[in-house]
């Protein structure tokens, strides 16, 4: 199958960058929204992104003009009728994605494919509401699109694996790096990032730490580019709340239910910077968090590494995941400077595992135990 013409429903943060992505591949890209006012701010999040790529130099205006020229905008899906492939980048919210889809399987021709960028939601679910789960998968980018080379496609017990190949294929050829992977919540990266940041904000709520002390600490002990409550902010807390009660209704372990503090930034309409705040106030340009209690900082590092490194080695000894596809997920879907296997390696599996035991000795939390030999 040739693909020439792709769809994007829902132009958030995700949605722009989709677009973008595609549009600067050379691909006719159709964007929807479902109001006038949606439309314009996705309209804007492309301009602006953009912009920044002529003002660093990396495109040129008369490039920027040809990629905006690639996208139609607008409200209704009818104008997605003769897309070969729709990804849909709406809020994560079951609901919403079983309604989105069904009305994509009535707009889009019948040989087009339709995907989810869900975080942590059924693919099956969301294919079970079309007439061609056949040809509806997960393709789930990481923010920001155009930046982040890793892409997770998520097939389902329904898919046709000619769709599945054919996307990989089609992702490749835009320099992405594709992980095939099931159904599962979180899939390979939400389901370690968001457990992880979730305990970061446990943390936080318990006081035993501040926001810049954990996100100095990560930042300068690990090289991460930023830390977990920055983090936040740029993916949208909204989402990590809707992601998190997605794993935590799978795995019933307190560590995976939304911390307070996130669920209460939510109630008062602090999403992240989305919102203009989040953790942090994002009205005037912020440097890096810093902070010179190194004990604490020392503490919260080790903590947050130590529980985030046993999950990845739980990930792979269930056989979900392969240590290369983490690893890579971890490098280019979040930026970070190193897989968590290449930190085992360096640190030693027996130095892992005695701090994954004190860890859980000292918290009194189970689920941090190192798995048995
Ligand atoms: P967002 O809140 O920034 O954007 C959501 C978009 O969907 C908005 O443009 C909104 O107007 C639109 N929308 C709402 N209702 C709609 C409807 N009925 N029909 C069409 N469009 C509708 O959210 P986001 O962060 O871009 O997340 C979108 C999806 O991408 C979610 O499933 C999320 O889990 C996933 N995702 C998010 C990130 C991230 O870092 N934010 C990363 C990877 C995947």
């Amino acid at each position: 199958m040739s693909f020439s013409q792709i769809g994007v429903v829902g132009l958030g943060i995700m949605g722009a960058g989709i677009v973008e992505v595609f549009s600067r591949a050379g691909y006719q890209v159709v964007g929807v929204a479902e109001s006038a006012a949606a439309v314009e701010a996705g309209k804007s999040n492309l301009t602006k992104s953009l912009a920044r790529a002529v003002s660093k130099g990396k495109l040129t205006q008369d490039q920027s003009d040809e990629i905006s020229a690639r996208v139609l905008f607008g409200e209704n899906f009818d104008l997605l009728a003769n897309c070969d492939l729709v990804i849909e980048a709406a809020p994560e919210i079951l609901s919403l994605k079983v309604e989105i889809f069904s009305k994509l399987d009535a707009a889009v021709k019948p040989s087009g494919i339709l995907a989810t960028n869900t975080s942590s939601l059924s693919v099956t679910q969301i294919a079970n509401a079309t007439s061609r789960p056949a040809k509806v998968i997960g393709m789930h980018f990481f923010n920001p699109a155009p930046v982040q080379k890793f892409v997770e496609v998520i097939s389902t017990a329904h898919s046709d694996p000619e769709v599945v190949a054919e996307v990989i294929e089609l992702g490749n050829s835009l320099g992405k790096h594709l992980a095939r992977i099931s159904d599962q919540p979180g899939f390979i990266v939400n389901k370690l990032l968001l457990r992880y940041l979730n305990h970061a904000v446990q943390i936080l709520d318990s006081g035993q730490a501040s926001k810049e002390q954990m996100d100095a600490a990560m930042r300068e002990h690990s090289g991460y580019p930023m830390g977990p409550c920055e983090l936040l902010d740029l993916i949208g807390i909204d989402t990590c709340v809707e992601i998190l009660k997605t794993i935590h209704a799978d795995t019933k372990l307190a560590i995976d239910e939304p911390a307070v503090g996130m669920v209460e930034l939510v109630s008062s309409g602090k999403k992240g910077r989305k919102t203009g705040s989040g953790f942090y106030d994002y009205s005037e340009r912020l440097d890096a968090p810093t902070d010179s209690n190194e004990a604490v900082k020392s503490q919260v590092h080790n903590d947050l590494l130590i529980a985030y490194l046993g999950d990845c080695i739980a990930m792979e000894a269930t056989g979900y995941a392969t240590k290369a596809d983490i690893d890579s997920g971890m490098k280019l879907g979040c930026g970070l400077p190193e897989g968590p296997f290449e930190v085992i390696e360096k640190m030693g599996i027996e130095k892992v595992r005695s701090a994954q035991a004190e860890l859980s000795e000292r918290t009194g939390v189970v689920a941090y135990q190192p798995l048995p030999l």
